[in-house]
């Protein structure tokens, strides 16, 4: 368990950081993260390095027996750097160039970015491998972010048409498998290709809307997501070469441009990083709930939280100046990252900037360093985390329902939308929301996972399958599992073209039934679907789309109540071997899909945790202990249903217990 705060010395003159840094010392911070954006300092000139000053840093945080997360500084290029290579600048979509005053303004692809690149690594390598101070490295920050997730600049062209001649061999096999007989797109020369500007991608300025195709877009945002993973192997590549063994890992951007295919990038790290914002000031906990199951779910192991919340995040990046947390919801936040996997706290940031894009942002400490409530909060975690490092140094506990992810599918989705109103991960989301509110855990993992022993496997808009997936999914439920697929599932496949079988293609055996139609549900269409929830009925409307199903072997378990498919199933369940493959052939409200969800969980025999499904009351299992979070502004009543001891207040309790608004009960069956 580690507390740590990103900290940037260069904005404070030396005469303070010895007084921070001993403050954060007495609030039990035993980690600093420093140098993500100090390039212009570490490389003054082309070849001129200076590291006095973190030398200084590392000798305070000694004597304090702290240590550093040392990041490569490459998210920022000096601008030294970009007027002698002007070329290095990252090209978007509409052919701008994005010039020097923010960050992230460079081209992954671009050689001499790489040699530059190369050499600070190398020269922050040999002047640290051998430093005890050292825990961990951090490369960049937040690859793909802030409309950097492609550069469409004439390198980038150069090397999508190599990596199109590795990835497809010859032009006929490329022409085949995208269809580009539509539109008059057959390729005869591979430098005919153009990079494609996707209409609906929200990530960047666009071009006036005109449509590409969807394999060749799917191409290029694979290449895109390769280019930016090489380009991180490049940096740990040279740390390697400098005799580097401590951890190396990067921040990933949460769910912020999805660019990149984190479970990719991810195989090239120590350990999995990833950042997350939550609002303080709302008691809704679900969003974050979905990133840090999906951060344990990368690796299927404990994460670091690379950055977190400790106040407004400012204007520039939340679009609101949000008033200050609460008292108690930076330390229930925090709780809540630890019980669902993190090992590591990072607090974005120590102390509120004086200058730069992030005034507004607010830190532990106010513009003054003079340690107010937010402080005193984090020496509270610190304190009870020094007492309970020992005991509660678990790994993550395995839950027994999984949602499959992929960013694949997340790009197929985004690059041939069904709707404006649709998002894969909102469409997920309401199924984690769901859970978590029933107080059911759940693992966020992606297709290649051994999912042999969860009970429950929700696959949500499966929509590009091949024989591995197929296999895989149909031997789960051979073997005694229950999944639960929805609309599109099965559709395409892996370059994005529709399958000439009848859907769901691949999974029709397994799911026993046939799609007879899709459409999208613009305007609800005045129709009703009914679910049969034990002795009761409950009602949605079909919401943006329906897969209409037609069962060969599987039994309704919701159906359509008027218009022409009145009678025909919305919802089935098929038996195929010792399991149950249930298809939801559309998307229906919160309360509605609750109930369906109740019934199956109920039929697996999987129990919540505790019984109360009520505003911001959080439930997570980390190892023996039971996390109860209360994220609402008001104060809750829990039953127990046996004897348990609070580690942080080591009372015994049972029954009906009381848990104050923004509390936290960490317990331990006795
Ligand atoms: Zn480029």
């Amino acid at each position: 368990m580690y507390l740590s705060v990103a900290y940037y010395p260069e904005h404070w003159p030396r005469t303070e950081w010895g007084k921070d840094i001993g403050l954060m010392a007495d609030a039990g911070i035993n980690l600093v993260r420093v140098g993500e954006f100090a390039w212009s300092l570490i490389e003054k000139e082309s070849g001129r390095f200076d590291f006095s000053w973190l030398d200084e840093i590392i000798g305070l945080l000694d004597k304090y027996g702290m240590k550093i997360i040392l990041c490569t500084p490459t998210a920022s290029p000096p601008p030294w750097l970009v007027e002698e290579y002007p070329d290095i600048l990252l090209v978007h979509a509409n052919r701008s160039r994005r010039l020097l005053g923010s960050r992230r303004h460079y081209c992954y692809n671009n050689q001499n970015f790489h040699e530059h690149t190369v050499n600070v690594v190398r020269e922050m390598g040999k002047r640290f491998y051998n430093c005890p101070t050292v825990f961990a490295w951090h490369i960049d920050n937040e690859f793909a972010n802030e409309g950097t997730g492609k550069c469409y600049c004439q390198v980038c062209r150069e090397k999508f048409h190599n990596w199109l001649k590795a990835r497809y061999g010859d032009l006929d096999e490329l022409n085949r498998k995208w269809g580009t007989v539509f539109w008059s797109q057959v390729y005869t020369k591979w430098t005919q290709i153009e990079l494609p500007v996707n209409a609906f991608d929200g990530t960047v300025e666009l071009q006036p809307a005109f449509r590409n195709n969807p394999s060749h877009l799917l191409a290029f945002q694979r290449f895109a997501s390769d280019s930016y993973i090489g380009y991180l192997r490049l940096q740990i590549d040279a740390l390697h070469g400098e005799r580097v063994s401590a951890p190396v890992t990067t921040n990933f951007g949460e769910f912020s441009a999805n660019e990149i295919d984190y479970y990719d990038m991810a195989k090239n790290l120590d350990i999995v990083s990833n950042d997350c914002y939550p609002d303080p000031t709302i008691s809704d906990y679900t969003r974050q709930a979905f990133v840090y199951d999906h951060s344990r779910g990368i690796k299927g192991e404990r994460f670091w939280l690379m950055e977190t919340t400790t106040g407004s995040m400012g204007i520039c990046w939340a679009r609101h100046n949000g008033p200050k947390p609460l008292p108690g919801s930076l330390r229930v936040l925090t709780y809540q990252a630890f019980a669902r996997g993190a090992e590591l706290i990072n607090y974005f940031l120590w102390r509120t900037c004086r200058f730069g894009v992030e005034q507004h942002e607010m830190g532990i400490l106010d513009h003054d360093g003079i340690p107010r409530r937010r402080y005193e909060e984090i020496k509270k975690i610190g304190l009870e985390w020094n007492k309970l490092r020992k005991e509660l140094s678990i790994v993550p506990q395995k839950n027994e329902v999984a949602v499959l992810f992929s960013y694949e599918h997340l790009w197929s989705s985004r690059i041939s939308p069904i709707s404006p109103k649709f998002t894969y991960l909102g469409h997920l989301s309401q199924y984690h929301r769901i859970l978590q509110e029933m107080h059911v855990g759940v693992d966020v993992i992606p297709y290649d996972r051994d999912i042999s022993a969860y009970k429950v496997i929700l696959a949500p808009f499966c929509c590009m399958v091949n024989d591995e997936i197929a296999a895989h999914l149909t031997e789960y439920v051979k073997g005694g599992g229950t999944l639960i697929v929805t609309i599109e599932t099965g559709m395409k496949d892996f370059e994005g073209v529709i399958t000439d079988e009848t859907l769901p293609g691949k999974l029709k055996a397994l799911m026993g039934v046939e799609v007879e139609h899709f459409e999208g549900l613009p305007n609800n269409e005045n129709l009703t679907v009914c679910l049969n929830a034990g002795n009761k009925k409950i009602r949605s409307a079909p919401l943006i789309w329906r897969d209409l199903l037609n069962s060969i072997a599987a039994e309704p378990v919701a159906v359509y109540e008027n218009g022409y498919s009145k009678g025909q199933p919305a919802i089935t369940r098929n038996i195929y071997g010792k399991g149950y493959a249930y298809y939801f052939g559309t998307v229906c409200d919160d309360k509605f899909t609750r109930e369906f969800i109740k019934c199956v969980v109920k039929e697996k025999g999987i129990k919540p945790l505790i019984t109360e499904e009520r505003e911001g009351l959080e439930t997570v299992r980390r190892g023996k202990y039971l996390f109860i979070l209360n994220h609402s502004q008001r104060n809750k009543t829990i039953s127990l249903g046996r004897t348990y001891e609070d580690k942080l207040t080591h009372k015994k309790l049972k029954g009906k217990v009381k848990l104050e608004t923004k509390g936290v009960m960490i317990l331990e069956p006795t």
